[in-house]
This record gives C-alpha cells, sequence and structure tokens, in this order.
C-alpha cells in the first residue's frame, strides 16, 4: 500500500549570491514517486542531482514550488503550525554527518531524551532511551548514556542520531547518506541497521545516495535522478541488470561491485 506520494513535485530557487544573482535554479522538475508501506526505497543521482532538495522538502523544511507532497492520502505540502508538528513526527531524517547534527556539550542520553520531552513522551522517559539504544543496538545503553559525541566512532555516532529521530515513532526515516563519511566496515553496519530497523519497526526508509554499490545492498525498488529528473525506476535488481537510461548506465559503470544484497540474519 502507498503510505507517500510525491506528485509532480518542482522547486526553484533564486540564486542571492554570486555572478549569476537573481538566476533560478531549478532543482526538482517534476518528480512524481512513491513511498509503499516498509519498504525501503532507494533514491541515486549524482552530487547535484537533487537528491538533498528531494529530501527536505519531503520533510518539508523547503516549500514545493509546484506539485504535492500525499501522506496518508493527506496533502502535507503546506501544513503549518500544529499539523506540520504532528507531520514532522511521522517522518525523520538523518543526515551524512552526524557529528554536526550532535550538540558537543551534551552527552548520549540528553541527546535522546530531548526529543521524548519536547514531545511530552507519556510512559518512563528513562526506560524509553534503553529501548531506543537498544533498537539501534547500542548495547548495552548503560555504556553509551554518559559519552559525549567525540567519544564515540564516526557508526557509533550515527546510531544515536537515528535513535533520536526514531523516539518519534516516525513511520518513514530518510537517511541522506548516511554512510558516505563512514569506512567500509562500518558502512556495512549501519546498513544492516537500516535493514533490522525495516524488519523490527515496521517503518519505511528512503535511502539516499550518490552510490550505486550501498543502494544495491538494501533496497527494494530505486528511483534514478538526474538534473532534477527521475529518468528510471523499478524493482532495484531489475533497473541494474538492465538499465535503459544511458545517465543510470553510467552509474552502474562507476559503481564497481553492483548488486549484492544483504539480508538481515
Ligand atoms: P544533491 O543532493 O543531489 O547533490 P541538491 O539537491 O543539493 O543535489 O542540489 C540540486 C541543485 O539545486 C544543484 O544545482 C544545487 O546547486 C541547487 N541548489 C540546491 N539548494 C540550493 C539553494 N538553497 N539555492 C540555490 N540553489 C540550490
Amino acid at each position: 500500500m502507498s503510505l507517500m506520494e510525491i506528485q509532480n513535485l518542482t522547486k526553484e530557487f533564486t540564486v542571492r549570491k554570486s555572478l549569476t544573482k537573481g538566476d533560478i535554479v531549478k532543482a526538482l522538475d517534476e518528480v512524481s514517486l512513491e513511498l509503499r508501506e516498509k519498504e525501503l526505497l532507494g533514491i541515486v543521482g549524482a552530487s547535484g542531482s537533487g537528491k538533498s532538495t528531494l529530501a527536505r522538502l519531503m520533510v518539508l523544511l523547503y516549500r514545493p514550488t509546484s506539485g504535492k507532497i500525499i501522506f496518508n492520502n493527506e496533502d502535507v505540502s503546506h501544513h503549518k503550525g500544529q499539523k506540520l508538528k504532528m507531520y514532522r513526527k511521522n517522518i525523520q531524517m538523518v543526515f551524512q554527518d552526524p557529528y554536526a547534527s550532535l550538540d558537543p556539550f551534551h552527552n548520549v542520553e540528553w541527546h535522546i531524551k530531548r526529543p521524548l520531552l519536547i514531545n511530552h513522551y507519556k510512559g518512563n522517559v528513562s526506560d524509553r532511551v534503553q529501548e531506543l539504544l537498544t533498537q539501534v543496538k547500542l548495547d548495552p545503553p548503560s555504556q553509551f548514556l554518559d559519552k559525549y559525541p567525540h567519544q564515540m566512532s564516526g557508526g557509533q555516532r550515527q546510531r544515536v542520531y537515528m535513535a533520536r529521530a526514531l523516539a518519534t515513532e516516525p513511520k518513514v526515516l530518510i537517511a541522506d547518506e548516511p554512510v558516505s563519511m563512514l569506512d567500509v566496515s562500518l558502512r556495512i553496519e549501519i546498513l544492516e541497521l537500516l535493514l533490522s530497523l525495516r524488519e523490527n519497526l515496521g517503518i519505511s526508509i528512503i535511502y539516499i545516495t550518490h552510490d550505486l554499490n550501498t543502494v544495491s545492498m538494501i533496497t527494494d525498488r530505486i528511483y534514478v535522478l538526474n538534473k532534477g529528473k527521475v529518468v528510471e525506476s523499478g524493482n532495484t535488481k531489475q533497473v541494474i541488470e538492465n538499465p535503459v537510461d544511458e545517465y543510470t548506465r553510467r552509474l552502474i559503470k562507476a559503481a564497481p561491485d553492483p548488486y549484492k544484497k544483504i539480508e538481515v540474519d
């Protein structure tokens, strides 16, 4: 079943600095896509193809120039106030560099408690913090509660950031290049974590990357973005084995070992 639908989404920016000041940049051009329940969906494209703009639109950090974002059969594109707050609980985002997003002066416990307190969590907050840390496999949680961002590895920081995103029990997690700053072995761990979150929590995950290798390891379907347009979409294996678009073929050539899907144990 469809959980989210992006319909003909276009986003234009007006250049504010530099020689091209005043020019219009079309970062997304009539993009349509569907996210199904419990799906691991990949969005792949080279740098500048519009991936981050799409992610920011989906969490309504940006507003569309035209087009619609439908979530649970409701047009959320222009939600404000309380409706926006409710929507944002359902759709959370994790970024490439968790270090930049974590507060260096606060420990793990503070980071996870914060969204719970802001959202007036009704249950036992300490128990919930432990549960969230266990969900992201920071186990045992007691070993991590007092740690500060600089005392953890990149992979652990990414897990803390994910635990924080999961605090509002979202239905969708958008992971924007979550592994591109990690070394190879840690990458696999985070990809496995995404698979296990889908499996254990039943959430849908949108995995955004420029890297066809990692996208092929975990996603069910992909959309290929080029210059703000969807140039190809479909079952990940089929697209990689039988690409119809020239740009997709080039991305595949650039990925040394595409399609080795990993499974949850
Ligand atoms: P990606 O995430 O695939 O690297 P982006 O979504 O960041 O791509 O960018 C898509 C295009 O939109 C690029 O040409 C980029 O320069 C432009 N762009 C993105 N954000 C802005 C902005 N705030 N102002 C002007 N242009 C932007």
